[in-house]
């Protein structure tokens, strides 16, 4: 994209300044990646106006790209440095997805429908990110090929943590997933220290449901 006009950057960089600066986001890496990924072209056309406002908006499918101040909040509780691998369930538009890929040194993320993996699939090839890789299955499985993980960012609410999800967690990491019913959950950090599972609660949270064998029937 380098040397290519963008009329949203501006727009962007407004959205970085007052959702997430002035909300207390202070990760400098996680302000960067923001100001950079071009969020417009995660939508359809119709709604790129309103690409970066203070919403989630409807990609089709039911499903939803999620608000930009919830995305940062919650790659910020990652704390990312740029060399873990990490795991993203719910690829959905593949904005988050972007968003870890420029922070992270590589990242699976497993979509269940594949009408928006193969989408965002594309469109991160055609941004040209070369560390991202998009599998279409049941999330709650995890990726165990490519287990374990230094990162895992679930992007979609369930009622606890999918057991998969932590034992591919590598000892030392750091999860982020919402919990809670179907209609609110809270985002949920959790560690793997000594094996053992610690959480921190870190706010409500409104995600479209996680579906699969550890989380909501269809
Ligand atoms: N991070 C995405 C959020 C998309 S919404 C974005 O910003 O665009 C959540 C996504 O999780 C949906 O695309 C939904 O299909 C997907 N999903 C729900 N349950 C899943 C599961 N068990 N495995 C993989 N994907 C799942």
């Amino acid at each position: 994209m380098a040397g290519v006009w963008d009329p949203f950057a501006l727009v962007r960089a407004q959205m970085v300044e007052e959702q997430l600066e002035r909300r207390g986001i202070t990760d400098v890496r996680v302000l960067g990646a923001m100001r950079k990924v071009p969020r417009h072209l995660f939508v359809e056309e119709a709604l790129r106006g309103r690409a970066y406002g203070d919403h989630p908006l409807p990609i089709g499918e039911e499903q939803t790209i999620s608000q930009p101040y919830i995305v940062a909040l919650m790659t910020q509780l990652l704390e990312l440095s740029g060399r873990e691998k990490a795991l993203e369930v719910g690829t959905g538009s593949g904005y988050q997805t972007a968003v870890l890929a420029e922070l992270a040194r590589r990242v699976c993320s497993v979509e269940r429908l594949p009408r928006l993996a193969e989408r965002a699939r594309a469109l991160l090839e055609q941004l040209g990110y070369t560390n991202v890789w998009i599998r279409v299955g049941s999330g709650t499985l995890g990726w165990p090929d490519e287990a374990p993980f230094d990162r895992i960012l679930v992007t979609a609410g369930g009622p606890a943590v999918p057991p998969p999800l932590f034992q591919q967690l590598a000892e030392g990491g750091r999860m982020v997933v919402p919990i809670g019913d179907p209609a609110n959950q809270v985002l949920t950090l959790v560690e793997k220290v000594g094996g053992e599972m610690k959480t921190r609660e870190c706010g409500e949270c409104k995600f479209v449901k996680l579906v699969g064998k550890y989380a909501w029937e269809m």
